[in-house]
């Protein structure tokens, strides 16, 4: 068996303790691990602070659980560095001969997915290369590959979801949502193929693509004479990292011909933490345009204040879990309560994302959240739908 052993967050040792430190930390693994190993199986730093490790002479799977048990066990105790006592954890994969490959390449990289599948699950354990890992990976190569020049393909499709005034029950904005309608695989969900398009580098000519189809079409329901509305956009942490990406919006919207108003902009709770510099950056440009900025799925993961105050939010779109829960406990209508209470202290507004319910609706309501978007009024739909639902209620010239 080959394990792919790799220390969880060392980055996060040698940015705060320095490189001696990360350094006396990897020589103590490799000797903890040499002390737990049998001397007939081979330890070896592979890069990094990756180690790679041949596990000869076994006979059952037990084994290779038992020995990956040992491994992962080293982190039990702290390491004492300096003085100091650093609690570190380790994720690990397996490749086993013959079936995970009959060449050091192929065990080493199964061996590897399977100790990206452990990192996955959370970390800090171990985990034996399957057949669905390997098939999964697999897939994700075939659709990154066919993702190449996509967008002149035809095959990208934007959905519109409307967004509705509380009180008015107006169509007030809609969340354009994009979906891959594969010739081979059929439709894509985006919560599969944009991490894919985010690794293979193809995001930032998906997202243009995007932007520009979804202003156009605004702009193009204007012009036919509906009440104008919002467009909301999400926009992915990769396309932040592009410098051009404000240039890029403004030079869409004077394409289009879209007033800036009219574009809402949605970057998600995950990546306004990340790199406030240049998020607050292009966020102020935006503003300055006069684009609209939510800030989405709010409450997911970090629900810091600290970026409401910092960042030029107009609106927090709440997470929908917790519109979920208000159904189920009186613990996340308070949570719910909290972030309308919230939002309406700052003077933000609120939207509840993935209202389904009556209740969730009336309890919304009478808590003072301002605009609602889910499956209780309007589900995603294409451009032709949306417009039929135009032509029918909101015709105002
Ligand atoms: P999101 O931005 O949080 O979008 C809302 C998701 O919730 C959508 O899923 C929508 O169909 C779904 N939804 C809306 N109402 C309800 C409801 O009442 N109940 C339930 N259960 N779900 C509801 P979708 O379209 O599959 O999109 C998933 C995610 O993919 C989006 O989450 C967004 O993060 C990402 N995404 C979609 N389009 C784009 C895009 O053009 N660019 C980027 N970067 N990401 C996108
Ligand atoms: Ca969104
Ligand atoms: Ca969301």
């Amino acid at each position: 068996a080959v394990m792919f052993l790799d220390l969880d967050s060392f980055k996060n040792i040698n940015d705060t303790m320095g490189h001696e430190s990360g350094d006396i930390i990897l020589n103590m693994t490799a000797s903890r691990l040499t002390d737990i190993l049998r001397k007939s199986d081979t330890i070896s730093r592979f890069g990094g602070d990756e180690f790679l490790i041949l596990i000869n002479n076994i006979s059952t799977i037990n084994d290779i659980n038992t020995v990956a048990k040992n491994v992962i066990s080293i982190f039990n105790n702290p390491f004492n560095v300096n003085g100091h006592d650093i609690y570190i954890t380790a994720s690990a994969g397996i490749a086993v001969y013959p079936e995970d490959g009959c060449d050091d390449d192929s065990l080493i990289k199964n061996a590897d997915i399977a100790m990206y599948n452990a990192k996955e699950h959370g970390k800090k354990q171990f985990r034996l290369c399957t057949s669905n890992m390997k098939n999964d990976v697999q897939n994700s190569v075939v659709l990154a590959n066919s993702m190449y020049r996509i967008q002149e393909r035809d095959e990208l499709e934007l959905y519109y979801q409307p967004q509705v005034d509380v009180i008015t029950e107006k169509i007030i904005g809609v969340e354009a949502l994009l979906r891959w309608n594969h010739p081979k695989f059929g439709r894509i969900p985006p919560a599969v193929f944009i991490p894919l398009a985010e690794k293979a580098g193809h995001i930032d000519q998906i997202g243009e693509w995007v932007i520009k189809t979804a202003c156009s079409q605004n702009k193009k329901w204007q012009d036919m004479g509906f009440s104008p509305i919002r467009m909301g956009i999400n926009i992915s942490f990769i396309q932040f990292k592009n410098s051009k990406l404000v240039e890029k919006i403004s030079d869409i919207l004077e394409k289009t011909r879209m007033a800036p108003e009219y574009l809402d902009v949605e970057i998600t709770e995950s990546t306004a933490i990340l790199e406030t510099s240049y998020i607050l950056d292009s966020l102020t440009k935006l503003k300055q345009l006069g684009v609209y900025i939510s800030i989405d799925d709010f409450g997911k993961e970090y629900s810091s204040l600290s970026i409401l105050k910092l960042l030029p939010f107009d609106r927090i779109k709440m997470d929908m879990q917790f519109v979920h829960g208000i159904d189920e406990s009186e613990k996340d209508q308070a949570y719910a309560n909290l972030i309308i209470n919230l939002a309406n202290n700052l003077g933000l507004t609120l939207i509840a994302e993935g209202v389904e319910t009556y209740t969730q609706l009336e309890f919304l309501k009478s808590r003072g959240c301002d605009e609602i978007q889910g499956y209780y009024y309007y589900k995603p739909m294409n451009a032709d739908e949306l417009e039929a639902i135009f032509k029918k209620e909101y015709k105002t010239v």
